[in-house]
């Protein structure tokens, strides 16, 4: 299996490789070069086996000579072990032929922990293997942080470096960074906002001298390891309804669009899902790209999703690659375009796309109004992100049974579900102590040089 760039110039890489790396050097995304797909037979043979024996099965032909069966079963009972529910993504009903899919059982409560835990393990067994050490750097408005720090604390070939906005994210996802006491965890407040910590990132990519001397990798939602990670739930919530002799449909909240693309490779490979429906807040890109055929920028304006508060979704691009025929001169040059805020997608293509994918917003309002209106139903207390993928999902229902998916547990977000529904979300059990540990950071001026030597200052 090898993975080949969305825009066609980088290099061709095995599996390995491509996860390592991150982003491609022609600035593209990597996709496996073929999709393997399951037979019905494969598919009903799913029914009743556990998360990690499905997660097993559905992403092997992905991994090629990666690991051998025995190293990646290992890695797939470790990276889900620390989750609270032994279903790992259990499977809730709301309503008439509408389910939930709960994604926030994980170690940092959100649906993040699917693909970084499982990430994490493969980074450590790929390093060990051939004595290489990695830097890893991201920056995060507050999910993905939480969730890179708590699959890489520990890992004997990693070195972990988060840079969040100081004052800028909620008091559990702070301390979700900063509570970690292993050596090889830094999280930096960074004096500027999540664009700042953005851009920092970037420019600590593109200078040469210092991504070689510190071996960066990037585990953002671009990495296509990631996306596999994430296949897995589709598959064995959709079973547990009855497929593949049953349809069903998916509603995903979405912000870099990586967990509804995830759903699409699910359909690639055979799974019989009729609707993918993306739901986004009042940061509506996608909504809108879907209605006109137009991309075009807009400022972002923050909402009590933050998680979707995106300005350019950057797993589209994958989408987009293959509306284009996998034709990676015509993805760059829609990139091209883009650096003016605006690109237009062709004809063909939007048909395309249309055949894949609905499309729906929710606005704050109809965000409060639905997880106070849920809890009311059917007492389920929702998290905002997930708020916005049932509104949607309730404007889409058929008689194909809808799973939304449920990104973030509440208590993830207390201000916003208190300030909708009255109930204060509670911390699960695992979670209980966090706020009684000490907390753990370094307070950074927004400043790239600043940055950059202190990165090179605790790693020797
Ligand atoms: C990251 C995140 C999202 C958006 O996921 P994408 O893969 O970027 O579309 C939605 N909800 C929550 C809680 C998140 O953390």
């Amino acid at each position: 299996m090898r993975y080949i760039s969305t825009r066609g110039t980088a290099p061709a890489l095995s599996f390995e490789d491509a996860m390592l790396t991150g982003l491609a050097s022609d600035g593209g995304l990597y996709v496996p070069e073929t999709i393997p797909t399951m037979s019905t037979d494969d598919i009903a043979a799913l029914a009743g086996q556990s998360y990690e024996e499905i997660a097993f099965r559905v992403m092997k032909p992905f991994i090629g000579e990666t690991f051998t069966d025995a190293e990646f079963k290992e890695i797939i009972a470790k990276s889900y072990t620390g989750f609270g529910h032994d279903a790992r993504a259990p499977l809730v009903q709301l309503g008439p032929n509408h389910f939930l899919l709960e994604l926030f059982h994980g170690p940092t409560l959100a649906f993040k922990d699917f693909a970084m835990q499982l990430i994490g393990q493969m980074f450590q067994a790929a390093l060990s293997r051939s004595g290489n050490r990695v830097t890893i750097v991201g920056a995060t408005s507050g999910d993905t942080g939480s969730a890179a720090i708590e699959a890489f604390k520990g890992l004997d070939n990693v070195d972990v470096f988060i840079m969040y906005p100081h004052g800028g994210v909620s008091d559990v996802q702070r301390r979700q960074m900063t509570t970690p006491s292993e050596s090889n965890v830094h999280a930096l407040a960074v004096e500027g906002d999540f664009d700042d910590c953005q851009a920092a990132l970037k420019d600590m990519f593109a200078d040469i001298d210092f991504r070689d001397t510190v071996k960066l990798a990037a585990v953002n939602s671009i990495n296509w390891g990631r996306v596999l990670a994430q296949v897995v739930y589709y598959f064995s919530s959709a079973v547990s309804l009855g497929a593949p002799h049953r349809d069903v449909s998916f509603t995903v909240p979405t912000g870099n669009f990586g967990d509804i693309f995830a759903g699409y490779i699910a359909k690639k490979m055979g799974l019989p899902i009729k609707d993918l429906v993306i739901a986004t807040n009042q940061n509506d890109i996608l909504h809108r790209t879907m209605l006109t055929g137009a991309y075009t920028k807009e400022g972002v304006t923050p909402s009590m999703s933050p998680s979707m508060d995106i300005q350019v979704s950057s797993n589209f691009e994958r989408a987009l690659f293959d509306a284009y025929g996998r034709d990676g001169g015509a993805v760059s040059q829609l990139m091209d375009e883009l650096k003016s805020g605006e690109f237009k997608i062709s004809q063909g293509a939007m048909q395309i796309l249309n055949e894949t994918f609905l499309s729906g917003r929710a606005s704050e309002d109809e965000t409060s109004a639905t997880i106070k209106d849920m809890q009311i139903r059917t007492t389920e207390v929702l998290c905002p992100h997930s708020a916005v993928g049932v509104k949607v999902a309730e404007d889409h229902l058929s008689e194909v049974p809808m799973i939304t998916l449920a990104t973030a547990h509440p208590a993830k977000f207390p201000a916003a579900v208190k300030a909708a529904c009255g109930i204060h979300p509670d911390l699960p059990p695992h979670m209980a102590g966090l706020f009684d540990r000490d907390e753990r950071f370094t307070v950074v001026p927004n400043d790239l040089e600043v940055l950059k030597t202190l990165v090179k200052e605790r790693l020797s």
